[in-house]
């Protein structure tokens, strides 16, 4: 198990071990120490090998650094986000824990009313796929791939929200909203735990605002500006992959790859063509989940594009006459 620690600029220390969190994911949980306190950020995914690389992870801080950090006796449970590779691992983390657990207010019920919140996001998604010209088999297929993994969780009791100009032992947050509702930036000094906002190699995924609200890459974009306006940031920590040792430049890099990917639906786009056809375009045949990814991805570029008027829909006769319209997007 490798553990990584960090030291802030005021000297508070911040570990850091990975979980696999999904067999083709890994998921980074972070601890900050601050004096005698201890805070938690983030869980995994609940599924056995995170919580059992969980267990280990605390074993192997203690191990390698002589402190001794115990699940037991955490001070707080920051949650990063209401994504399952982030919080899934609560219920777990719960039968050792009684510490207060903090997310952002729009992710709280993911977490608190997950089953409920479950029922609506797949139908709105079930809604989303029918309308990016997915046929009923695909559908079908997409759907049982999204709802897997998706049932093991236990809705669990939030007791605080985190809010942006609101510190919390002096660690400061930055409200988000793109690839999340709900997300957050948690800047511990000058080190920033990015979470999945700003990510060391991959663009973090991006899903349209039509599924679930305050997601999309307006909001997106509008929230990387946002940390880039934070001075001083000396170290970046995702939730994924690798420390981020440039966060203003890795932010520069992330907007040109989302302004060439535009470009490229608007190229797509000289002819009408579904979000099924520009995902198909843009990222070639994808298998299983990340068909799923692709065309939440092409769609929030198509819907972004759309809302500020460079798309339009060129099929409005059929979409006026239709039940359930496959939307057709063109250059407008
Ligand atoms: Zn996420
Ligand atoms: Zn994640």
């Amino acid at each position: 198990m490798t553990t990584s620690k960090f030291t802030t600029a005021n000297g508070r220390i911040i570990y850091r071990f990975p979980v696999r969190a999904f067999p083709e994911l890994i998921a980074n949980i972070h601890l900050i120490r601050d004096g005698e306190r201890t805070f938690l950020v983030d869980c995994g995914s609940g599924l056995p090998d995170s919580n059992q690389q969980l267990l280990d992870g605390f074993q192997a801080v203690r191990d390698a650094y002589g402190e001794d950090i115990r699940l037991e006796t955490l001070d707080a449970i920051l949650l990063t986000h209401g994504h399952i590779d982030h919080f899934g691992g609560l219920p777990f983390v719960r039968q050792f824990s009684q510490a207060p657990v903090g997310i952002h207010q729009l992710d709280v019920r993911v977490v608190s009313n997950y089953e409920e919140r479950r029922v609506v996001a797949a139908r709105r998604l079930e809604i989303y796929l029918e309308q990016a010209g997915l046929g009923s088999a695909a559908r079908e297929n997409m759907m049982a791939i999204y709802l897997f993994a998706k049932g093991l969780y236990r809705s669990q009791e939030v007791q605080f929200f985190l809010k942006e100009g609101e510190p919390f032992h002096d660690i400061h947050f930055f409200h988000v909203p793109g690839h999340c509702p709900g997300q957050m930036c948690l800047l511990v000094d000058d080190v920033m735990l990015t979470a999945d906002h700003i990510l060391g190699r991959i663009t973090p995924h991006q899903a349209p605002e039509s599924i679930t609200l305050n997601m999309g890459l307006g909001h997106y974009l509008d929230s990387l500006d946002k940390i880039g306006r934070v001075p001083n940031i000396r170290l970046g920590l995702g939730g994924h992959e690798e420390p981020v040792e440039d966060v203003y430049g890795r932010i520069e890099e992330i907007k040109v790859s989302h302004n060439k990917r535009l470009e490229r639906v608007l190229e797509i786009c000289s002819t009408p063509k579904t979000i099924a056809q520009v995902s198909k375009e843009l990222f070639g045949e994808r298998h299983t989940y990340h068909v799923l990814l692709a065309l939440e991805e092409a769609g929030a570029h198509v819907e972004y594009l759309y809302e500020r008027g460079e798309l339009i829909a060129a099929n409005g006769e059929e979409i006026e006459r239709t039940t359930h319209p496959v939307i057709q997007y063109e250059r407008g």
